[in-house]
């Protein structure tokens, strides 16, 4: 439990690839030290310049069927061919002590940690435009027709999926789009429900009048 017995708030934040996700997240984790990233575990190969236990723990297909077995998930889900999942062991202790961790998942976990942990906040990225998702999508132009093709499409599946989500922010200003980020997490720690916690003492004061 933190020293004040709050729990922090869990975001969910699923966006097609090409969004700019990944970048927006770290941008939040270093401008915010209450903030912190769950490391999924999957079974994707490893790409060039990733590190395993920074970008993902890489583990077998085995490994995974095998902690699903031991239901060490919070969700999991099969994504284009590989698994992917979110230990539920550390998510469960960073919140406890107070933290606040962003978990960046696909719109199927998305969905299995809204009925799971229905208190959690869930933000949905997208580019400026779909001609902008394309031409980040086809990059350097040495992918296969078919490779651009079937992003694509994973793209708009991803996308089909974008109102089931408490916010949208749309990528076109990276700046912007970090600050409004940033400011979701501001709003949800002054809430009501957040802020009498942390501020019993000054309200109750307030309210009994202490300064008269
Ligand atoms: P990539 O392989 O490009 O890093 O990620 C592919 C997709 O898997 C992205 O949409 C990403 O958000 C999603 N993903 C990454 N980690 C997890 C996870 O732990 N659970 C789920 N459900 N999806 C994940």
């Amino acid at each position: 439990m933190s020293q004040t017995g709050e729990q922090g708030t869990l975001y969910v934040i699923s966006a097609p690839s090409g969004a700019g996700k990944t970048s927006l997240v770290g941008e939040m984790i270093r401008a915010d030290a209450r903030l912190g990233v769950s490391v999924s575990h999957t079974t994707r190969p490893m790409r060039p310049g990733e590190q395993d236990g920074v970008n993902y723990h890489f583990i077998s297909r085995e490994e995974f069927e095998a902690m699903i077995g031991r239901d060490e998930f919070l969700e999991h889900a099969d994504v284009f061919g590989n698994y992917y999942g979110t230990s539920q062991v550390w998510v469960e202790q960073t919140l406890a002590r107070g933290r606040d961790v962003i978990l960046e998942i696909d719109w199927q976990g998305a969905t299995q940690v809204r009925r799971l942990m229905p208190h959690c906040v869930s933000v949905f990225i997208v580019p400026p435009s779909a001609a902008v998702l394309r031409e980040r999508l086809v990059g350097r132009g040495t992918d296969a027709p078919e490779v651009v093709e079937r992003r694509l499409r994973e793209a708009a599946e991803e996308c089909r999926h974008a109102l089931e989500f408490d916010y949208l922010v749309v990528n076109d200003d990276f700046a912007e789009a970090l600050s409004q980020l940033l400011s979701i997490v501001t709003c949800q720690r002054l809430r009501m429900d957040r802020q009498e916690v942390r501020h019993a003492g000054l309200l109750s004061s307030l309210m009994d009048g202490d300064g008269a």
